[in-house]
């Protein structure tokens, strides 16, 4: 079907508001980083498909190009 891949293929990535890039890392409680992307619906995607948002905090985003942090509604 055409539209069954919609949701990755179409989606808008939301961006570092200082920035303009759209990758950022979380953190989990042992420290580690885990690299992801932000479509617009506010959903967090581990750029690699066998990984898992489990454990990491996804309350804070941290940018890969800037010292920014924030949220997900931070985004633009
Ligand atoms: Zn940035």
């Amino acid at each position: 079907m055409v539209f069954e891949r919609r949701n990755e293929t179409k989606m808008k990535n939301l961006l570092c508001p200082q920035c303009k890039i759209r990758r950022f890392y979380l953190l989990n409680a042992a420290g580690e980083r885990l690299v992801v992307t932000v479509t617009e619906d506010k959903q967090i995607h581990p750029i690699h498909e066998n990984e898992s948002l489990d454990g990491f905090d996804t309350s804070l985003l941290y940018c890969l190009g800037c010292s920014w942090k924030g949220s997900v509604n931070n985004l633009t």
